[in-house]
């Protein structure tokens, strides 16, 4: 469920219209719904209410590479969230939104010895060891500041997601985690050196999950590693499951509901007795947002008609990347479809949203929409072409705010300079 819906014959965002948005702000821009965002996070956090309570409660981190945006981690640390960052930028970026520093875990293979430092020196909740080489360093520069570093070790459990290979993080040939079978060997090293508690595993086998049955094995996989570390004397407090939960990109997909998702955690996590994390990214934002675009021109093609749009690959990646789908919309329909391919300004052919797809008609200088690109969109953006950085908005009932300046293509140049020694 979402708050995009055509009133009046005009789309709106929550009680915001679109037109009105484009006019402030100019477009492509990316809109979001705080209210549907709102609506999600509660969804997600009611389906896992009954995993525990008090001190046990599910920690839930969103996952800030999702969405990135300030507005939208405050929005979320209204709601109870905490954050799980990849990179020190996110870390202060979840800080900076207000979330609380031991709500936040740190993800990803390639900490450097700066990030580690700086999240030792924030306090934050977890660090999730990639590889026993990290351990051993987080270790030193925990000892060498007289810190303690609360840690899980990320396990890589040889389960096949069976979602896109670019978003697979849970095969043993990923880069991600440690081979489960060697995960109590290094474990055991890691729990003796100095500055580290390490007091739990984690997991993530991937994003866009639409089977369950995958995070089901991967999670009985480190029920037994719970178990077995317990039998050697670990005690484990805390067991990180990771995101990874699909949601609808085109109207009739169905990915598993969180309260599915929940009743299936809470069967397959039966008596592990430690405090659960989560790690939900896609799941809370992608429907929370859309790209609002412009139509440039149409322009014959030999079958189909191209639509060319002003936003392209660089503002929003994934069809380009993934070759994902995202529902093409009309911001005012007429009630007329038409098959188009639809197209941005990019100079690649990779900039192509959609090949033959059945739209509502629409042409040059009207808006539309890009459904679903409230994840993994602005937050991928780059300036390809010399096209600039894309602006967001958040709305909220009828009032919007820009939450992200357009930087233009002249703000990028300004950061580049000819060295005087080229003449
Ligand atoms: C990307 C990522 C997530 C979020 O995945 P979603 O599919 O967006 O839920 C969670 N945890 C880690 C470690 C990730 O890399």
């Amino acid at each position: 469920m979402d708050h995009f819906e055509i009133r009046d014959g005009i789309m709106h965002v929550e009680d915001v219209s679109l037109p009105a948005i484009a006019e402030a702000v100019g477009t492509p821009v990316y809109v979001y719904s705080r209210a549907t965002l709102e609506r999600h996070a509660q969804v997600f956090a009611d389906a896992l209410a009954g995993l525990g309570s008090g001190d046990r409660a599910p920690l839930l981190a969103f996952a800030v590479k999702a969405n990135p945006n300030l507005a939208v981690l405050n929005v979320l640390q209204r709601q109870g969230y905490g954050a799980d960052v990849v990179s020190g930028g996110e870390m202060r970026r979840a800080l900076a939104a207000g979330m609380a520093p031991d709500k936040i875990v740190f993800s990803g293979v390639g900490k450097t010895a700066a990030e580690l430092g700086e999240a030792l020196d924030a306090d934050i909740g977890q660090f999730n060891l990639e590889s026993e080489e990290e351990g051993v360093e987080l270790s030193a520069i925990a000892a060498a500041r007289g810190l303690e570093a609360r840690c899980a070790l990320r396990v890589n459990p040889d389960v096949d997601a069976g979602t896109h290979d670019k978003i697979s993080t849970g095969k043993a040939d990923n880069k991600f985690g440690v081979p489960i079978g060697k995960a109590p060997a290094i474990f055991a090293r890691l729990s003796a050196l100095p500055g580290l508690r390490l007091r739990g595993v984690a997991l993530h086998i991937g994003s866009q999950l639409f089977e369950l049955d995958p995070l089901e094995r991967a999670f009985a996989k480190l029920g037994k590693l719970i178990a077995e570390l317990r039998d050697s004397g670990h005690e484990i407090t805390h067991a990180d499951l990771g995101g990874g939960l699909g949601v609808p990109y085109k109207a009739d997909d169905a990915p598993p509901s969180p309260a599915e998702y929940g009743e299936m955690v809470a069967r397959a996590t039966k008596g592990w007795d430690v405090n659960l994390v989560f790690e939900p990214g896609r799941v809370i934002a992608g429907n929370a947002g859309v790209l609002l675009t412009r139509v440039i021109r149409v322009k014959r093609g030999i079958a189909d008609p191209f639509i060319v749009v002003d936003a392209a690959m660089n503002d929003l990646a994934r069809p380009a990347m993934y070759g994902a789908w995202h529902d093409f919309a009309a911001v005012v329909p007429g009630g007329e479809h038409m098959r188009a391919n639809i197209v941005g300004p990019i100079c690649e052919t990779g900039d192509t949203f959609a090949m033959g797809r059945e739209i509502e008609s629409v042409g040059p200088g009207d808006l539309a929409v890009f459904r679903t690109a409230g994840a993994y969109g602005a937050t991928m953006a780059s300036s390809y072409n010399s096209r600039g950085f894309v602006a967001e908005v958040l709305v909220d009932g009828a009032r919007s705010a820009t939450v992200a300046d357009r930087i233009p293509a002249d703000a990028i140049m300004g950061a580049e300079r000819v060295p005087d020694w080229l003449d």
